[in-house]
């Protein structure tokens, strides 16, 4: 019976406290900036533990089944259908260690243990977002009150409200239900201390007639991380330079380019790949002749393919060229790296006759057009 008695009491005081915490003065939504795309750009953690800073994020989204899969039934009540836990109930309401508060439906850094505040409510409190591109607001008009709804942008799970008397220095309240966050311990996170690290990785391989010239390019541009020799369309047992010059072995001259997106997209990227070689000449650039120096782009998956035709249609619809467009869009089965002494072969024999003539002129096109892209030590005296 005094059970019973306790309870009612402690539900009635969660009760109170709930209408107290929810019906405080509230804070307007910001500007909707996150909706419209299927892309968001926030702070992210990497498979490998990294806390980026902000990058473009496809969102989530998944059916009610898949979600069910995904989420426990208390999660999946909070985070999809919008419920409000028990006040004082949930696991990460007194922790204090130091981390990152995260989305228990997708994983999108949310707070930063920083920014937490013991705010008497019964619910996780802090005064700010990780990064304003980590959350995102909606107006509430249930319950018959005018709130602020929080979500977050990825995955668009409900994670609470944020009202107007919170401490500062940002003066706001983000009250947050406990079982929609997760929480990464700084001990788990690697570091980014330096702005060597990248904060996301992908991949192209292009083909426009010989690899030093393309190489030498890419290696010019900011957000490239690597651009490296190699050879595509072929099989292993030809992957080697000798067989590729026969022009028989359905490779290409390739180079694999991996790079930031947050730094240079692959529409930029393919934009100075059509304008440092001939995509109008078959099997052919210049004096390089054969299969081998064919113009082509190996994609890795549906979004390359279809960027690749988009700029391919954009080109031919702008006539930039008089003749036309005769580059391949061929699936990357396997992209084998060039021999040693074909690395870096531009910057490693400036006084190569054949760099000279060819691959330098290039390489100043790409200084001179694409000045805002190439790396500011190149461009800085
Ligand atoms: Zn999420």
């Amino acid at each position: 019976m005094r059970v019973i008695q306790t309870l009612t009491a402690l539900s009635c005081l969660a009760l109170v406290v709930a209408i107290f915490a929810f019906s405080s003065e509230t804070k307007p939504p910001k500007e909707k900036t996150n909706m419209s795309s299927d892309k968001i750009k926030a702070k992210t953690i990497t498979p490998d533990g990294r806390l980026t800073e902000p990058v473009e994020t496809a969102k989530v989204e998944l059916s009610e089944k898949e979600w069910k899969e995904r989420l426990s039934p208390d999660e999946f009540d909070v985070l999809r259908e919008k419920g409000t836990e028990r006040a004082f109930t949930g696991d990460l309401l007194k922790n204090k260690e130091e981390g990152v508060y995260t989305c228990a439906g997708c994983g999108l850094p949310l707070f930063s243990s920083d920014t937490k505040f013991d705010s008497g409510t019964g619910w996780p409190s802090y005064y700010q977002p990780i990064s304003p591109g980590n959350m995102e607001e909606e107006s509430d008009h249930s319950y018959g009150m005018v709130r602020t709804e929080v979500m977050c942008p990825r995955c668009g799970g409900h994670l609470g409200h944020v009202f107007n008397d919170g401490p500062q220095p940002t003066g706001l309240r983000y009250c947050i239900n406990s079982v929609s966050l997760d929480f990464v311990p700084d001990t788990e996170l690697k570091k980014t201390s330096d702005a060597a690290t990248p904060s996301e990785k992908a991949e192209i391989v292009l083909a426009g007639g010989c690899f030093w010239c393309v190489e030498g390019v890419f290696e010019q541009i900011d957000g490239i991380l690597d651009a490296e020799s190699g050879y595509a369309g072929g099989d292993e047992a030809t992957a080697n330079y000798k067989a590729v010059c026969t022009g028989t072995t359905g490779h290409a001259e390739a180079v694999k380019i991996t790079y930031d997106p947050s730094k240079v997209s692959l529409d930029k990227i393919l934009e100075i790949h059509f304008a440092t070689h001939d995509p109008t000449t078959l099997n052919r650039q210049g004096n390089d002749v054969g299969t081998q120096y064919r113009s082509a782009i190996f994609y890795a998956n549906d979004e390359q393919k279809k960027a690749a035709e988009e700029y391919i249609a954009h080109l031919t619809e702008e006539k930039k060229f008089p003749k036309p467009i005769v580059t391949t869009l061929e699936p990357l089965k396997k992209f084998y790296p060039a021999e040693d002494y074909h690395q870096d072969y531009v910057a490693c024999n400036p006084n190569n006759p054949y760099i000279q003539a060819v691959a330098m002129p290039k390489v100043e096109k790409v200084r001179a057009k694409f000045q805002e892209s190439v790396r500011q030590y190149l461009t800085t005296p």
